[in-house]
Parts: structure tokens; C-alpha cells; sequence
């Protein structure tokens, strides 16, 4: 049906563990986006169909409101709101499972504790470096979900006629939002294979992009308008936008975890923008998101400038200076960067 991509050896080794472990606990990253959840969820309900009684899915935080429909959410462990229990099941499970993270310090709190505990370890993500937690990685950066490849791998563990409507909707989710509802990195024809499968099991897309795109709060779409019309200043010499949000413009807006989501792609949409990047204030630290378009890099500029990484159009990163400083730190280092990379501005 569609091609193999994941090497034999690590299906075998990965079925191994999976077989073999009475308890499962499935980890994702710190600020759980719908591919961390769509994996983790997804394989979690392979597994309870597979009769496995004792799977458990952590995450290091909270996620946001727009996923919260998803199915087996409900039962999601948050790390910060049950450290002890959640310590508890890490360090006392058979296998961890870690999905959508290559390294133990995109888990917050939670890495140490993974590190620490004596469960084996089966990694699965599409990052680029994984790191050494895990016995077994499936690593593929190529793939643009980590719930691409948990479909690859449950299929080619024969298990595709256990794939169960709540199982197909995780995945699904998870294939829509890396790729912001297939308007990018997504031009690989079996991305298309894997959802007609999908819709055969029943998944209702248009029902799901309703449940996760349109669902803002008033707040979030205020904030977007202001964020916008106040706060994006462009650089149209280097085709970039840059957006800053202090906490304190945020507060009016009633800022909920997730209202930030997606506003670092809107500078996008503006003609000749093809690098866009958006900073702002959380309680300990300042967060930033980058985004950019065709073969730009924006992750470089993550490594470099805020201790981050990510994908060549999405990545990440943290300060802990002031906004400003960091403000000032990007538009200093911008006429280099894009020096460097002007040969990708289509
Ligand atoms: P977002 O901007 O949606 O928070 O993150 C986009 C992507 O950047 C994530 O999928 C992840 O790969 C990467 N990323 C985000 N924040 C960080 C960070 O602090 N460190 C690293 N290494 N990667 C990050
Ligand atoms: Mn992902």
C-alpha cells in the first residue's frame, strides 16, 4: 500500500518491546501541540485494542483547549498537576514510549526522571538529532508527523485492522496540525495514501479542522487583531516580520496556554514574507517561535540566537534576558542571516 520507511530491524525491535511490556507509558514534549497528543493518543489506543491493560500517557504540561475533544484525553496524566503519581508510573513502567521529542530536555521536569528510570525506552520522532535516552529510535525528520510515522509503524507491526475510529481521529489530528492542515511540508503523495485510509475508518475531517481551527476564544482572535495591527514590524529588505508580546499586553486578552498558537504563521500570508518569527513573555522566560517558507531556514536562527531548534520551516526557542534584549539581539543578527541564506527567497 505505501512504501517502507522505517528499516525492518527497527520495526522488529520496536515490536519487541511493545510486545513483551505488560505496562506502557507514553511521554510527549512540554507544550503538547496536536502531533504529540495525535501520536501519543493514537498509539495508546492501538494498544488498549491490542489488549494491553495498562497504558498510560503523560504530558510534562497542560495542552490547549482546542484539543481537549480528542479522544482519551480525559485520561492524560499532567506532569505538573500529578508529579507523584506520574513518577510513580515512569519509574516503575516496563517500556516508555517517547514520542514527538528527540531529546530528555524537551520534557521539562519530567527528563530527569526519564533518564533516571529503568524502563526500557522506544523512541519515535521526525526531529533532527535524537538524543541517547531511548535502547530503540525511530527517527525520521523527513516524515512531517511524528503520527505518520506511528501509523508506518503500526502497520507494518500488522496491526492496521486494529486501528479503531478514536485511534485513525488521534492520527489524523496529529498529520493536520504539523503541517498546518496540509499547507506545508506536506507534498509527499502517500501523506494522501495514509488519510483516505483514514476516512475509511471512518474520520471525519472537516468536523475535525472545525474542532481545532475554529475554535478560538474572543480573547485569542482580539489578540491576533492587535497583534497584528500593533505589534508585527517587517522587514521587507529581508523579507521577515517579527511580532513581540510582553505579558502585560497579553493580560487583557484573558491569555490562555494555546492563544499564541498559529500567530507566528499569519506574517506569512503577506507577499515577499518568508521568515517570520514571534517572541513572547511567559512567566520565567521569553518564548519564541519561528516560521519560514521554501528551503529558508529558520530553525538555524533558533540554535543560534535562543538556545532552540526544530524543523528547517518550524522551530523554537527560549531567553531568559528581557524582551527587549532579545529583541535586539534578533535584529542585530537578521542582516547576517539573511545574507547567509538570500540564495532560498523564491
Ligand atoms: P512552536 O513554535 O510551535 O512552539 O514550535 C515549533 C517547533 O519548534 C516544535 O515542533 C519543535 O520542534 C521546535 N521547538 C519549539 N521550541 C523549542 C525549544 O525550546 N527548543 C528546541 N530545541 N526546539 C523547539
Ligand atoms: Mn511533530
Amino acid at each position: 500500500m505505501i512504501t517502507e520507511v522505517i528499516a525492518k530491524e527497527e520495526i522488529n525491535k520496536a515490536k519487541e518491546l511493545l510486545y513483551e511490556a505488560h505496562s506502557i507509558a507514553i511521554v510527549t514534549h512540554i507544550g503538547p501541540d496536536g502531533d504529540a497528543l495525535g501520536s501519543s493518543l493514537g498509539l495508546y489506543h492501538l494498544l488498549k485494542t491490542i489488549g494491553k491493560e495498562t497504558v498510560a500517557v503523560i504530558t510534562p504540561n497542560d495542552f490547549p483547549d482546542f484539543l481537549k475533544w480528542m479522544p482519551g484525553a480525559v485520561n492524560i496524566i499532567n506532569y505538573e498537576e500529578k508529579s507523584e503519581e506520574a513518577d510513580l508510573i515512569i519509574n516503575n513502567t516496563d517500556l516508555i514510549v517517547c514520542l514527538d521529542f528527540n531529546t530528555p530536555s524537551r520534557t521539562g521536569k519530567m527528563g530527569d526522571k526519564l533518564i533516571a528510570s529503568k524502563a526500557k525506552k522506544l523512541m519515535i520522532d521526525h526531529h533532527l538529532f535524537p538524543s541517547d535516552l531511548a535502547q530503540v529510535v525511530i527517527s525520521y525528520p523527513h516524515i512531517s508527523s511524528t503520527s505518520e510515522l506511528v501509523f508506518r509503524l503500526i502497520c507494518r507491526m500488522g496491526h492496521f485492522s486494529d486501528i479503531n475510529l478514536q485511534c485513525a481521529e488521534c492520527i489524523y489530528t496529529g498529520m493536520m496540525t504539523d503541517t498546518g492542515n496540509f499547507s506545508y511540508n506536506s507534498n509527499q503523495p502517500e501523506i494522501y495514501t495514509i488519510i483516505t485510509e483514514l476516512l475509511k475508518k471512518g474520520v471525519n475531517k472537516d468536523l475535525i479542522y472545525q474542532n481545532v481551527f475554529n475554535h478560538y476564544s474572543e480573547g485569542r482572535m482580539k489578540l491576533m487583531g492587535y497583534a497584528l495591527y500593533k505589534k508585527m514590524k517587517t522587514f521587507p529588505q529581508f523579507h521577515t516580520a517579527l511580532i513581540t508580546l510582553s505579558g502585560q499586553e497579553l493580560y487583557p486578552f484573558n491569555f490562555q496556554s494555546g492563544d499564541a498558537e498559529g500567530l507566528v504563521n499569519l506574517p506569512l500570508s503577506i507577499k515577499g514574507i518568508q521568515f517570520s518569527v514571534m517572541m513572547r513573555e511567559d512567566k520565567d522566560k521569553i518564548k519564541i517561535s519561528l516560521r519560514s517558507q521554501g528551503e529558508f531556514p529558520c530553525n538555524e536562527l533558533a540554535v543560534q540566537l535562543f538556545n532552540g531548534g526544530g524543523h528547517l520551516n518550524a522551530s523554537g526557542g527560549e531567553s531568559y534576558t528581557s524582551l527587549e534584549e532579545a529583541i535586539r539581539l534578533f535584529e542585530e543578527a537578521l542582516p547576517d542571516y539573511f545574507e547567509k541564506h538570500k540564495d532560498k527567497i523564491i
